[in-house]
């Protein structure tokens, strides 16, 4: 940790060193590069924070948004204006610095004709069974391929044939010259081009050959004048080839590349594939899925981009995998919504409450604060009535020792309003309670006389014949075992938890809440934090929790531990 109590972020000190030394001639450009085949989820958050922070930390830095974009079966313009949503709502900003790596085929092919020119590059028309088999493995060194020595006139021909569309998919591939017998099989002449018949979002049918990852995406960093290449940790071992792709463009710019380990989260799908199973099987609402940890999952559930960047900034930046528990995140959406959300009272399971001797007619407006944690939210009133709801779980007909709140003879205070008394029990013929006859004592309201008296537990309400309905859904853990448990083979969406959504219907709000939009967070008072759910319609909200009250982190010391 820092003083500032952020967590060590050793690109932070590389960036903020380079700078001062010149090196890039002072300049710092990173990129946050998604390939536009699925939606962002909190691990692209971290990438965004670290590519997006790194720019911010020095004067004149620059972060381009560029979508990675060399593949043209998995692609879709819808993913890339979600992408674009997502990192504007987490913050960022790209400005004019939005690119696009298929912008750049024409370039890139130029590129691959100067390779083939000076010989680092040729045609390989080995089939993709020999070329694996030629490329041996991490014990034994690769073969050189029969068609290595290809002339260069040859390979032109050859080339400029695959990009015309004379050969079928698989047949040729342009490869790199480097080293079959390197120990990096990276760099035992890996493929720089495949063809592929198929139709690109972008560039539509101009192009049958695509560049791959590790010969776009060097290129792709060259061109923009990108300083520092931030990637996730499995591609260490292509850093050499990177540094080579680099070398050969013949530039005297040199973007290096920094490796960080990536965002793990325990029990959370993380993998686009995987996603992209559970919405497709309707496991799942969505992407936005508010049990998700994408972006627009967690909005939809209520968390604030402030939250996942505190998040991100908290967890930092290491070279070793490790594994985060949603507590944690959870424990940043706790704080920052504990400063800015208004509480209110709901009841989410209710059970009806008559007080004997509170007059029919008579409604009271209690004042009720806002957010004791923020003195500008001001107050509201409350309707007291006759007839209330309280939380069924705040009763019990014969409590243990250590219950505290209502039960027949005890006595509990309203929040904002009065103390009661349980004075009888009403149930229908499966003894269930259905109602709880009380009194009130109208000397202990807020600024009464008796207003400070003391009793062991206050509970919340709402007014019968006021409150909103509302449905409630409660979100648990999407999967009932970490991804890394479960056995290899086995269907992992048997995992998929039953009860990780749970619809709670005929919920009681205040009557405040009856037109409250979408977005908006609130904290139910005792419960937790609650957020308006897009499928709310006038007068009939939707709340999702976002998060419970009680914070596991804080408690068992696991945030300081880290
Ligand atoms: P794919 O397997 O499809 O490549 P991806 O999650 O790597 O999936 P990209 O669109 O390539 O998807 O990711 C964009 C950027 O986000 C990359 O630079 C990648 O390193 C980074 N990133 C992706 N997942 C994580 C993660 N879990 N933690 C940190 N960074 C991540
Ligand atoms: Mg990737």
């Amino acid at each position: 940790m820092t003083e500032s109590g952020a967590a060590s972020n050793f690109i932070r000190e590389m960036v903020l060193a380079d700078h001062a030394t010149g090196k890039h001639g002072g300049r710092v450009v990173t990129r946050f590069p998604p390939e536009p085949n699925g939606h962002l989820h909190i691990g692209h958050a971290k990438a965004i924070c670290l590519n997006f922070g790194l720019a911010q930390s020095v004067p004149g830095g620059v972060c381009h948004l560029r979508f990675d974009d060399t593949n043209p079966t998995t692609e879709d313009p819808e993913y890339v204006k979600s992408i674009q949503d997502d990192v504007k709502w987490l913050g960022f900003d790209w400005h004019d610095k939005l690119f696009y790596a298929s912008d750049y085929f024409e370039r890139l092919y130029e590129v691959a004709l100067d390779l083939i020119r000076k010989r680092h590059a040729y045609v390989d028309s080995l089939t993709a069974d020999e070329m694996r088999t030629y490329r041996g493995t991490l014990t034994e060194p690769g073969k050189n391929s029969p068609y290595r020595d290809r002339s260069v006139d040859e390979n032109l021909d050859l080339f400029a044939k695959m990009r015309r569309g004379q050969f079928p998919d698989g047949t040729h591939v342009l490869r790199a010259r480097i080293d079959m017998g390197s120990p990096n099989l990276n760099l035992r002449d890996p493929v720089l081009y495949r063809i592929r018949h198929a139709a690109h979002y972008r560039t539509g049918s101009a192009w049958c050959i695509y560049p791959s990852y590790d010969y776009a995406h060097p290129l792709s960093d060259v061109i923009e004048g990108i300083t520092h290449s931030v990637c996730t940790l499995e591609f260490e071992d292509h850093r050499p080839l990177y540094d080579w792709m680099v070398a050969h463009a013949h530039t005297s710019r040199t973007p290096q590349q920094i490796e960080f380990a990536r965002l793990n989260v325990a029990h959370a799908v993380m993998s686009k594939r995987k996603l992209l199973e559970l919405v497709d099987r309707s496991l799942v609402a969505g992407w936005d899925d508010p049990r998700l940890p994408t972006i627009k999952g967690l909005r939809r559930r209520g968390y604030t981009p402030e939250a996942i960047r505190n998040f991100c900034e908290h967890i930092g930046v290491s070279k070793r995998d490790s594994v985060i528990e949603m507590q944690l995140l959870e424990h940043f959406i706790r704080e920052d919504l504990n400063k800015r959300s208004n509480r209110v009272m709901a009841v989410l399971r209710p059970l009806k409450i008559v007080i004997e001797n509170y007059p029919e007619d008579l409604t009271e407006e209690m004042e009720a604060v806002n957010n004791p944690e923020d003195p500008t939210a001001g107050a509201r009133t409350v309707p007291f009535s006759r007839t209330l709801y309280i939380e069924r779980d705040d009763f019990l007909e014969s409590p243990p020792k250590q219950f505290f709140r209502l039960a027949p003879d005890r006595e509990v205070r309203l929040r904002y309003g009065y103390i009661i008394k349980c004075v009888g029990v009403v149930k229908d013929s499966t003894g269930t309670v259905t109602e709880l006859r009380c009194t009130y004592d109208p000397e202990t309201r807020s600024g009464g006389p008796q207003a400070q008296r003391k009793v062991k537990a206050t509970i919340h309400w709402v007014s019968a014949a006021h409150a909103v309905e509302a449905e409630v859904r409660l979100y648990n853990p999407l999967l009932t075992a970490d991804l890394a448990a479960i056995p290899a083979g086995s269907d992992w969406t048997t995992y998929v938890n039953p009860q990780s959504l749970e619809r709670v219907h005929g919920c009681r709000v205040e009557p405040g809440l009856r037109d409250t939009v979408p977005g908006v967070r609130y904290q139910f008072e005792r419960i937790g934090y609650f957020c308006v759910d897009p499928d709310s319609i006038p007068g009939k909200p939707v709340f999702n929790r976002t998060v419970s009250l009680k914070d596991a982190c804080a408690k068992t010391g696991t945030l300081a531990a880290k």
